[in-house]
């Protein structure tokens, strides 16, 4: 299977679907066409995504986050699979790149990473700062997740800096 720069786990943290790929029929690996923002995509299987028959819409408001070699990267990203989203792609962007998409986490996969730290703060402190926004309080936050709360974790590839995004059903 092919290695993706922005995407660690496809198998374990990509959305797949019983639907047969609407290219070549087969019900292996299907991706969920939902997540590609593209009118045109239902289904692709793995195989066929990798040979680039189907693509991920990516946003302006994504492609403006990048400043030098724009085009390659968002060509990169456009043939990621895509995460399964609650609400929109908020694909995340440091050192000018885009993240890699690590998985979705529970509360103990941010127990184990904290360490010695308190998991909440750990949480706190790693948030996005459109998320970290929006909280009144981080403890309600940390309560939901894994019920109408998932939580998004990035890599940067660069510099190594871990950044999380909360969607909410
Ligand atoms: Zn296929
Ligand atoms: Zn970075």
């Amino acid at each position: 299977m092919k290695k993706y720069k922005y995407f660690r786990n496809i198998k374990d943290f990509v959305e797949f679907t019983n639907e047969p790929c609407q290219f070549c029929g087969s019900t292996e690996d299907c991706l969920e066409g939902i997540y590609f923002d593209n009118p045109e995509i239902n289904t692709v299987c793995l195989k066929c995504f990798e040979q680039e028959k189907a693509k991920v819409i990516i946003s302006d408001y994504l492609r403006n986050k990048i400043k030098s070699d724009m085009t390659i990267k968002v060509k990169e990203l456009e043939y990621t699979p895509p995460v399964p989203w609650i609400q929109y792609n908020d694909w995340q962007v440091c050192c000018d790149d885009f993240c890699q998409f690590i998985g979705e986490w529970t509360r103990s996969d941010f127990e184990t990473a904290a360490e010695s730290e308190n998991p909440i703060e750990f949480f706190k402190s790693i948030l996005c700062t459109q998320t970290l926004s929006l909280v009144d309080d981080i403890n309600v936050l940390w309560e939901d997740l894994g019920k109408g709360t998932a939580a998004f974790v990035f890599r940067c590839i660069k510099c190594d800096k871990k950044i999380v995004v909360c969607q909410s059903y």
